[in-house]
């Protein structure tokens, strides 16, 4: 028999998240070969989404708040106890943006879409079975935040030999410049209406390459960056113009599920291209 392919999906009880467990489901009902972990911090919301789906018996809740370290050691310890302790492919979707310019609203975006994301990481990384998958949901506001800044700026944020150290460091300058209102002075442009979000899939983005330098070698993992693209969701009030999360959902499971041969390791794709960092 086939061995089981076990995939978690962090923030999944609607958005484009949903749609990925969907997808999933929808490739794996021949020979229900996948069993999915749908990441939820809420239990209620979770259960909802998972009845929604009609509760197939390969979809199986668990609680992580991606923003928590207890949340994540739990879940953690929940996937080593309950579902063998080998993930094929970890889809870290849960995001947010800012509610408003303050200090506080800023810290609640980079616990979720960078801290959060690199202890998740931390703790699941040992865990991914020989040639899977991480996927890191960044966004192309990232890719437009970055080159949005000041030369200097940039060249720290792309730097090759850039350490995740230094990255906690350039997140904390920012969050402690919107308090004495340096971000200019930083080197960032603040113009722009979603500068809080964008600096943080700037970091996620750089994050993701040095996770593939560190992580990938002996088990041949990919760890990548995609962008789901423009997508009507909560997040963006269902914003006119935008596209459905389903598609949203095809550019991050072309990071999951295409050939090796395809994916450059460490980079960041949108809609099955590699888009510049
Ligand atoms: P939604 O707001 O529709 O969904 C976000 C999901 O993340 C929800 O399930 C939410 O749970 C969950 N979530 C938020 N914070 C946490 C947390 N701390 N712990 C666990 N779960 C959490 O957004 P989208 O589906 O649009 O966004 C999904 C990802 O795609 C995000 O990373 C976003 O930045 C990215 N993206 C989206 C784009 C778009 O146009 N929609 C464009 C580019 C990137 P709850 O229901 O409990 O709030």
């Amino acid at each position: 028999t086939k061995q089981q392919r076990l995939v978690l999906v962090t923030g999944a009880n609607k958005g484009i998240g949903f749609e990925v467990v969907k997808k999933l489901l929808k490739e794996s009902s021949s020979s229900n070969d996948t069993v999915i972990l749908l990441g939820c911090r809420d239990l209620k919301r979770g259960q909802d989404a998972i009845n929604q789906l009609g509760s197939p018996s390969n979809v199986h809740l668990l609680q992580l708040d991606t923003s928590s370290a207890s949340s994540i050691s739990h879940a953690t310890d929940e996937i080593k106890q309950k579902w063998g302790g080998k993930l094929d492919i970890l889809i870290n979707n849960a995001g947010i943006v800012a509610k408003d310019n303050t200090t506080d609203a800023a810290r609640e975006v980079f616990a979720t879409n960078y801290y959060g994301i690199k202890i998740i990481n931390e703790h699941l990384s040992p865990l991914i079975k020989e040639n899977g998958r991480i996927v890191n949901v960044a966004s192309e506001v990232g890719a437009w935040t970055l080159h949005d800044m000041s030369n200097d700026l940039q060249n720290k944020y792309k730097s090759s030999s850039l350490t995740t150290k230094q990255i906690d460091a350039l997140v904390e300058e920012f969050v402690s410049g919107i308090e004495s209102k340096r971000l200019d002075e930083l080197g960032y442009n603040t113009k722009f209406p979603y500068l809080i979000y964008g600096v943080s899939k700037v970091a996620l983005i750089a994050l993701t390459q040095i996770e593939a330098r560190e992580w990938s070698g002996a088990k041949n993992v990919l760890i990548l960056s995609v962008c789901p693209g423009y997508c009507a969701t909560d997040l963006n009030n269902h914003g006119p113009g935008a596209r459905s999360a389903e598609l949203g959902a095809d550019s991050i499971l072309y990071a999951a599920n295409a050939p090796a041969n395809e994916l450059e390791n460490g980079e960041f794709y949108q809609d099955g291209k590699k888009k510049p960092k």
